[in-house]
């Protein structure tokens, strides 16, 4: 059994879906979300550091698109700091859906019998 063929084919793949998910934010919509930002972190409006960060407001995974409108320049610190934030408000609506037993369209179901 020649093993290359199985390789070349996980590889070709592989490949395939990568590159259909890929969307790298262009250098000159970098540059653009960083002028209109004046250079400055969109959270706490310090400078930006050498090392810059480029968060999406709607997610790509949501169909969020790598655009001027859905990007803003944060420093590493700002940056994480929304992502944490986000994950706690996820965590935070799961506990709540948990604890809210009572159906609030319940009393849809229980509509009278029609009489004819
Ligand atoms: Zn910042
Ligand atoms: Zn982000």
């Amino acid at each position: 059994m020649p093993k290359s063929v199985w390789d070349m084919d996980m590889n070709d793949f592989m490949g395939k879906s990568k590159t259909s998910k890929r969307t790298a934010v262009s250098t000159s919509i970098k540059n653009e979300v960083l002028k209109k930002q004046n250079y400055k972190c969109y959270k706490c409006k310090k400078p930006l550091p050498a090392v810059k960060h480029f968060h999406h407001k709607r997610a790509v995974a949501k169909g969020g698109k790598s655009t001027l409108g859905n990007l803003m320049a944060l420093c590493p610190n700002c940056h994480s700091e929304i992502h944490h934030k986000e994950k706690l408000k996820k965590a935070n609506a799961k506990a709540r859906g948990k604890s809210k037993s009572k159906n609030p369209y319940e009393i849809d179901f229980k509509m009278p019998k029609f009489k004819l």
